[in-house]
């Protein structure tokens, strides 16, 4: 049974979906006006975690990672560089989709842009307007905060004693209570020239951020839904705020089960620019590979801070060697393996059945990997002891399925022992040739042949990778 720490409870709950047959998660995705730090990374990657982890349990899951294409910073920068927010936003999602490769996370089912999902938060501005829980002011609209009585049981502050001025903008007068957060925002003069609008019964208007999420998930999934997802710091306000907007609008239970990761940090501090102690993921990747940054950010709990610094990652890198090759040491004896030469070994075959409910355990117990992780080393310990003593090659075929699955279960090790025949990899440099060409239907028909012969290609940004279909 699959226990999942709720934020909206503080408590561990066993996890029961909406429907029987599918998982839905929406995950807050990036605001694309830089690149992504590795934090950001953390967070995403520990999405992916779950979702995987979901999938290995069973479940089919449909996960919707939205793109906040539109805010003060992609306004802001992209006039900066000299370009149009759809130009500079497209180069920034590009950037977001390469790093998901990197660290081989698994692709959403969608990534809704915020500026294709403004007609819907328009029209949520409507329902909560007629509702009482918005208003207008200098054409702006603005989450009425009072109305809503429940506002603040997912972050539990006490509203009554937070200063304003501490925490609450204090600029921002022309709203009724300086807690009031925007639904829709008037386009300045400078947005306006420079196309950057949306007409709304209360003029020109642009998205808030709270806004877009609270209508991106529910345009995929209806007023309630299993999972949300972000880091901490998306408790308050942003997932606050979601809450008193779906659940005002619709007068139903939004999520179910809200979970957020803790924080990356870098040598004991928060990253900042200031502190020059900020990364991006690239590189990341081009000092220890993307499946040994993967395979790090997975070794501490994602309710823990990640504190990063060489020495981590050292370890992490050392550790994940360690794993690998007891792969591909059973890879290897697997080749001259003879059932007549070594019995089978019964207590080998239980002992592997063991450690996979180990496994799973540690995997239900509030997405415990680390704990996953000790245990791929208990494998990864009994497999090389058995290749000291025994061959036996329903013993080890047993004892690399198993192997497997713990990797496909973490995203790790996408690559070892994947041998694909050179014919499969011609009609693979054929399509290439076909894409770079632009010759789309050609390049569709050997995608489709490739996976007749039972391999998928996925187009990432390092080129084509292809994998055996998973069976
Ligand atoms: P943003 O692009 O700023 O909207 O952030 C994308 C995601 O990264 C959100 O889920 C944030 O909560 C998360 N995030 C931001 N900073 C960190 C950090 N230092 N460590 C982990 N996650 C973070
Ligand atoms: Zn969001």
């Amino acid at each position: 049974m699959l226990r999942l720490y709720n934020t909206l409870t503080r408590k561990k709950e066993v996890f029961h979906p909406l429907k029987e047959e599918e998982v839905s998660i929406y995950a807050c995705g990036p605001t694309v006006y830089n690149i992504p730090h590795i934090g950001n990374y953390r967070t995403f990657l520990m999405t992916d975690n779950l979702v995987r982890i979901l999938e290995y349990l069973g479940y089919t899951v449909n996960l919707v990672m939205n793109i906040t294409d539109i805010d003060d910073k992609t306004i802001r920068d992209s006039k900066k560089a000299g370009m149009s927010l759809k130009e500079f936003t497209e180069k920034y999602t590009e950037e977001f989709f390469c790093g998901l490769d990197m660290l081989n996370i698994q692709r959403a089912s969608s990534y809704p842009r915020a500026t294709e999902n403004v007609d819907g938060m328009i029209e949520l501005a409507q329902t909560l307007m007629e509702k009482g829980l918005a208003y207008e002011k200098d054409g702006s609209v603005y989450y009425r905060i009072a109305a809503f009585p429940e506002y603040g049981k997912l972050s539990k502050l006490d509203f009554n004693s937070i200063k304003v001025g501490a925490s609450v903008d204090v600029d921002e007068y022309d709203k009724d209570n300086p807690r009031d957060f925007v639904l829709l925002k008037a386009s300045t003069q400078e947005e306006i020239e420079r196309g950057i609008y949306y007409e709304s019964p209360w003029g020109k208007i642009r998205p808030g951020w709270h806004t877009e999420c609270s209508v991106m998930s529910m345009n995929h999934f209806g007023p309630s839904l299993d999972i949300h997802t972000g880091g901490v710091d998306l408790i308050f306000p942003h997932h606050e705020n979601e809450i008193a907007q779906s659940e005002g609008a619709t007068g139903k239970p939004f999520v179910r089960y809200w979970i957020h990761g803790e924080h990356l940090i870098v040598d004991g501090e928060k990253m900042s620019k200031s502190k020059g102690n900020v990364f991006t993921l690239p590189e990341l990747v081009e000092k220890y590979g993307g499946e040994v940054v993967r395979f790090m950010f997975m070794s501490v709990h994602y309710r823990k801070k990640l504190d990063f610094s060489d020495s981590f990652a050292q370890n992490a890198q050392n550790s994940y060697f360690k794993l690998r090759e007891t792969l591909e040491n059973l890879q290897f004896a697997i080749k001259g393996a003879d059932d007549n030469e070594y019995p089978s070994d019964k207590e080998m075959i239980d002992l592997s059945g063991n450690l996979e409910d180990d496994f799973r355990n540690a995997l239900e117990d509030d997405m415990n990997i680390p704990k996953a992780i000790a245990v791929y080393h208990e494998l990864s310990r009994i497999s090389n002891q058995y290749l000291e003593s025994g061959r036996n090659k329903d013993v080890l075929e047993k004892l690399l399925s198993l192997y497997r699955k713990f990797a496909d279960t973490l995203g790790i090790f996408a690559q070892e022992g994947e041998e694909v025949p050179e014919e499969i990899m011609e009609l693979v440099k054929i399509r290439e040739q076909a894409r770079k060409d632009r010759d789309w239907d050609t390049a569709d028909a050997l995608r489709e042949k490739i996976a007749q012969e039972g391999f998928v290609v996925q187009d990432t940004c390092e080129g084509p990778n292809v994998k055996r279909q998973k069976r």
